[in-house]
């Protein structure tokens, strides 16, 4: 069995215990492979790495820093359907979305801020009127400079290209970087680790430690030498991150769980409503923070638009992942899966009406290789009480309600009404509703009549807990730098 080593100082090492965990291929149930377990003695190794080389990495002009990580972009695009067959097995998603999305959108991550570090400015606030006490005028001019080392904390469900996210600016922008993927699945970052020395990166300035979040996730929070925290994941972690950073007075970025709405206005375009509904419930099997879990259909359509959705996921084909005809794959752990069915059960319990699924499909119509796998069918229920326990918590499965609103405020009460505010998404054709109703939602991120799609310049990140900051263009440039500003007496 193939062994997933930590990666510092641009060499694979064990964990210094020797100890290793399972890793688990979910659409066969079967352990694969064997990932370094790694504790606070491999974590203060990896620091001490990426510690020395900070300096020197810190010091290389932006141009060299670019070059470096445009290479490391063109080497995940050579290794792509490697990667695609790595993440696909390790995570149980569909190899097309593999392909189409996370190994792509991963070399992506890396050009864009490779690039965005060739056209940045530096702001200037020219000082007219004495201040009191000095006469003279002075201009302001504000440096930005990396911060050192940067903690990198990344979850199971997006992770090459969640992981990318935080790499690629965090290096560009000069520091360097201890990652601590998910060790759900941490193959891909394995396969990474070699590809960053293969492009030249030197060693030390991107380092990657594998195991269990309180082994080997919690030494990197709270090391002392490690001033900058970016966490994806979940909001029980981030709040423990946050208590422990911010008694550090570490800086931090939280992007945490979802309960996100997914609202259709009876003026939408019916099909389109339909369609966007089935993938942002159920693409990648629910299993996206930004995936829409509540639909709020206007009344008038309700019971048409639950029909036609239900005719629509009936559609997706669920099988083996590695199938490139496969729409759904398996949940990413036996845990998770147990979590999802007990959620679901729950919903009976509380009233809910199963609209399709609610189970685990029939093994036999499963390939052989897939009969002993993670999979859950897609789930619409119908009938909850919006404050319920099943539709204020997370599932992050293929599950998805359905609840009838009467007018705009009511839409918004219930889109609302929940202690997350990741995104939103809403489908109207009315151009004053749209403008409105996101201007009121409680959310970081909104889409009008689409979903997913993503714009890399903008803010990501949400409100309540969904988080604290903002990831992606100029936000994450500023994230990890330190802005310093100098005044000059004219
Ligand atoms: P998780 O919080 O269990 O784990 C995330 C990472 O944190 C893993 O690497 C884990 O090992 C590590 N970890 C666990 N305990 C730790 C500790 N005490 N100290 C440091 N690290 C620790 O989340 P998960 O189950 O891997 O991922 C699913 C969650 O991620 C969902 O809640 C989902 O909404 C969220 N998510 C959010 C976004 C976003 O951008 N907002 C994106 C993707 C996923």
């Amino acid at each position: 069995m193939d062994l997933l080593a930590n990666f510092i100082a641009n060499r694979s090492v064990p964990a210094r215990s020797g100890r290793t965990l399972e890793v688990f291929e979910p659409a066969t149930g079967r352990a694969y492979a064997q990932v370094a377990s790694s504790d606070a003695a491999d974590v203060a190794d990896a620091v001490a790495a990426a510690r020395a080389a900070y300096p020197a990495w810190s010091a290389t002009p932006a141009a060299e820093r670019s070059r470096l990580l445009l290479r490391l972009a063109d080497l995940i695009d050579r290794d792509a359907e490697s990667l695609a067959q790595a993440e696909s097995r390790d995570t149980g998603k569909p190899l097309a979305l593999c392909r189409r999305v996370d190994i792509p959108r991963a070399a992506a991550n890396l050009r864009f801020f490779a690039t965005a570090i060739l056209h940045t400015s530096s702001a200037l606030h020219e000082t007219e009127a004495p201040a009191v006490g000095s006469p003279q005028h002075a201009l302001n001019y504000t440096l930005r400079r990396p911060r050192g080392v940067a903690g990198l904390i990344s979850p199971w469900n997006l992770p090459l290209y969640l992981l990318t996210w935080k790499i690629a600016p965090a290096l560009a922008t000069g520091n360097t970087a201890v990652c601590k993927p998910s060790e759900i699945t941490p193959a891909t970052a394995s396969l990474l680790g070699p590809l960053a020395a293969e492009a030249g990166l030197p060693p030390g300035v991107l380092n990657i430690v594998h195991g269990p979040g309180p082994d080997a996730g919690a030494p990197l929070v709270t090391h002392a030498d490690v001033p900058t925290l970016s966490f994806t994941g979940s909001t029980p972690v981030g709040r423990w991150i946050a208590q422990h950073a911010g008694h550090m007075l570490k800086r931090v970025s939280l992007e945490l769980g979802g309960k996100n709405a997914f609202i259709v206005f009876a003026d939408a375009d019916f099909d389109h409503a339909v369609e966007l509904a089935a993938a942002a419930a159920f693409t990648n099997q629910g299993q996206i923070c930004l995936c829409g879990s509540r639909l709020l259909v206007e009344r008038s359509i309700a019971d048409r638009f639950s029909a036609a959705l239900v005719e629509r996921v009936a559609k997706l084909r669920l099988g083996d992942p590695l199938d490139p005809h496969t729409d759904q794959g398996a949940l990413t752990s036996r845990q998770h899966l147990d979590k999802v069915a007990r959620v679901v059960d729950q919903a009976r319990t509380l009233g809910g009406r199963i609209l399709c699924g609610g189970s685990r499909p029939n093994p036999d119509l499963l390939p052989p290789r897939c009969r002993d796998g993670y999979f859950y069918s897609p789930t619409l229920i119908a009938g909850l009480d919006p404050a319920c326990e099943v539709e204020q918590q997370e599932i992050f499965g293929p599950v998805a309600s359905i609840t009838a609103f009467e007018e705009e405020p009511h839409a918004l009460a219930l889109a609302n009404g929940t202690t997350f505010g990741l995104a939103a998404t809403l489908l109207t054709r009315d151009l004053a509703r749209a403008h409105r109703v996101a201007a009121k939602l409680d959310v970081g991120i909104v889409w009008i009549n689409t979903w997913l799609l993503r714009d890399l310049r903008t803010p990501f990140g949400g409100t309540k807990h969904s988080g604290v900051g903002r990831e992606g263009g100029t936000d994450a440039l500023h994230f990890f730098t330190e802005p310093k500003n100098v005044c000059i007496g004219l």
